[in-house]
């Protein structure tokens, strides 16, 4: 079966092969290698994939989902136009984006089963795993492994550098998330020691920083605030990214948007000289917290700055000078460019691959990696000297070479229990609670003893994706309960699993938003729109909601008057069952209302809308 390499980032993906014993990227038809993580869904119910969403964003917000790595793991819906879709069913649009690369590669159809091997960040936890997992099976891929990111780095710099030996640090600072793993290298071998991060730091958070910074200064010119204006807000992030990029390279740039918003019937616009200083002190912070990770994962793998031989600097917010001058300061060495920061871990990803498929023997080179997370259970352990309920009992330390298994022995605590509570947590506090929880299963039928404690043994396995099995084990009479931490999960996501596919495929054939056609002016009133009830633009807080809807009935009425006759009567009915959804309290309904009168508004822009 061919095997391809993917990095699932939370801003730009990428999907690589190995060429003999070459890894290459797969670009699309156009030539690009890069594809952005962004999702549209155009008016006419295509799906698009890539620039060509990215480049919808800023007019159509409701229309499109970024970063939604950011929201892996989680049970909530996002918003995909009028439909509500999991974080895994969106992933599984862009992975299928990327397999499309694949299958004109080796030229398989839809029918042929293609492995892969898909990247996430060391510091992803269980669920956020196997949301991607699952993100890939629902993209119709056979994921043969999980592997992180750092280590997939490691992976293609490890490549034909068989002689090189040396302790390697990768610094991974991408949009959404940062990773710092230290790697040592011997003879081909790569052993990840320790890996410490933030699933949630990246530059993403550096451009909201950007646009706060702008909001203010709008705020302060006009009295208006442009974050309440879903469209304003997209534009911000847009201008501040490019912004942040031409820091890289320029000591300031200018940020200049002429229209930005309205306020009564005057644009409003901004006009704006950013300093990379101003810049860097706005992020200090934040890479502040990065160095404390390079701190923390040196101690982890018990080494001192002078015995890291090399650095490595992946991800596209590496590209900050400031970045490479903390990394260097603290290092007292000069980082190593001699790999892509935005290619690195895809092809480290089919490098994996190709030691799977057998194309890389493990005698050229093998990666070891670690666990990033202590995992145990909920225990009854002395504090201060009296045995105290829900203490955090570690069986897996942190940083500790996977795969492995581990048990250690518990005893019943009060006399006569037959049976025991088996709460998994995984994370570095005292209490079990603080942590992360994992699962629990109650083991029973322990004989019932008053004379004494009876020992269970708890046994847990950490496989090479990152995935928990934990079984307890009664030791007098042997019996024995044993779940893979997801199989819990599992067992209800059989039916879940189904759903999500059905979802994805209505999307696809565009069941599921038939108001949204190409006659959409005609169909417009017409009273079919409450079949999407569930519609809700989920990620407006009720504040931003209400702005965003005057704004828009604001900028309708601006409009009205450059329209022909029956668009005019058709404009105000539409806005007058919308300003009486409203009042009337019938959210969903207003909600969807104001996402097809946005809608309108941009193909009114576009010149789009027609007499028809
Ligand atoms: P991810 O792996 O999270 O998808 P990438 O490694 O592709 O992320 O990096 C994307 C991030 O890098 C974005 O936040 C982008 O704005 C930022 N970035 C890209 N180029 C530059 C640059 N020249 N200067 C600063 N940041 C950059
Ligand atoms: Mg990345």
């Amino acid at each position: 079966m061919p095997i391809v390499g993917i990095d699932l980032g939370t801003t730009n993906s990428a999907i690589a092969v190995l060429d003999g014993r070459v890894p290459v990227l797969l670009a699309d038809t156009n030539g690009q290698y890069i594809l952005p993580s962004v999702v549209h869904i155009t008016p006419q119910n295509k799906i698009v994939v890539g620039s060509e969403a990215e480049a919808a964003k800023v007019a159509m917000p409701a229309r499109t989902v970024s970063t939604v790595k950011r929201h892996m793991g989680q049970d909530e819906q996002l918003l995909l136009g009028p439909h509500r879709l999991l974080p895994e069913e969106i992933t599984a649009l862009i992975l299928k984006e990327l397999k499309i690369r694949a299958q004109a590669h080796y030229g398989l159809t839809d029918q042929d089963p293609l492995e892969a091997v898909i990247t996430v960040p060391a510091y992803f936890t269980d669920q956020q795993r196997r949301a991607t997992k699952r993100a890939g099976e629902l993209a119709g891929l056979v994921v043969e492994r999980i592997i992180n990111e750092p280590t997939a780095a490691a992976l293609a710099f490890g490549l034909g550098r068989k002689d090189q030996r040396g302790h390697v640090i990768i610094y991974d600072l991408g949009g959404g998330t940062f990773d710092v793993s230290i790697v040592e290298m011997f003879d081909g071998i790569l052993e990840v020691k320790a890996s410490r991060g933030n699933s949630h730091l990246g530059g993403e958070d550096f451009d909201w920083l950007i646009v706060d910074y702008l909001a203010d200064i709008v705020k302060e010119q006009s009295g208006i605030d442009p974050l309440d204006d879903l469209r304003a807000k997209a534009l911000l992030k847009q201008h501040a990214e490019v912004a942040k990029k031409e820091l890289s390279q320029a000591e300031s740039a200018e940020i200049n948007i002429p229209l930005l918003s309205f306020e009564n019937d005057q644009p409003v616009g901004l006009s704006q000289v950013l300093g990379r200083e101003d810049f860097e002190q706005m992020i200090a912070a934040h890479l502040e917290e990065t160095m404390d990770c390079v701190r923390g994962v040196l101690e982890d793998a018990q080494f001192t700055a002078g015995e890291i031989d090399r650095i490595i600097l992946v991800g596209g917010s590496t590209r900050i000078p400031k970045v490479a001058q903390l990394m260097q300061d603290f290092f007292g060495r000069v980082p190593r460019r001699d790999i892509d920061p935005d290619q690195a871990v895809a092809l480290g990803a089919s490098v994996q691959a190709g030691i799977k498929a057998g194309s890389i023997s493990p005698e050229i080179l093998i990666a070891t990696d670690v666990a990033p997370f202590s995992m145990g259970v909920a225990a009854v352990a002395p504090v201060d000297g009296s045995p105290t309920p829900g203490v955090f009992s570690v069986i897996i330390p942190r940083n500790t070479t996977i795969p492995v298994r581990r048990t250690d022995q518990y005893f019943t605590h009060s006399p006569g229990q037959t049976a025991v509570s088996i709460e998994i947590y995984q994370g570095e506090l005292e209490w079990a609670k603080q942590n992360h929880f994992l699962g629990e299963f109650v083991l029973d039928g322990i004989p019932e003893n008053y004379k004494e404690a009876e020992q269970i043994n708890v046994t847990f396995g950490y496989d090479l994706n990152g995935i928990l099995e934990v079984t307890a084990r009664a030791e007098s009479n042997g019996k024995e309960m044993s779940i893979k931490v997801n199989d819990q999960i599992d067992r209800d996501s059989r039916h879940a699993f189904a759903a999500s596919i059905k979802r994805l495929e209505g999307l696809q054939q565009g069941t599921a938003a038939s108001f949204h056609q190409e006659s959409l002016p005609l169909e417009w009133d017409s009273d079919d729109d409450d079949e999407d009830e569930d519609f809700a633009m989920e990620e407006l807080t009720a504040d931003e909601f209400v702005a965003t809807l005057k704004r828009t009935l604001a900028e309708a009425d601006e409009l009205i008057g450059d329209l022909s006759k029956p668009q005019q009567k058709r404009m105000r009915r539409f806005m007058d069952k919308l300003t009486r959804a409203f009042e009337e309290d019938d959210l969903a309904q207003a909600e969807a209302l104001l996402e097809e009168l946005l809608d309108l508004l941009f193909r009114l822009e576009m010149g789009e809308w027609d007499e028809s």
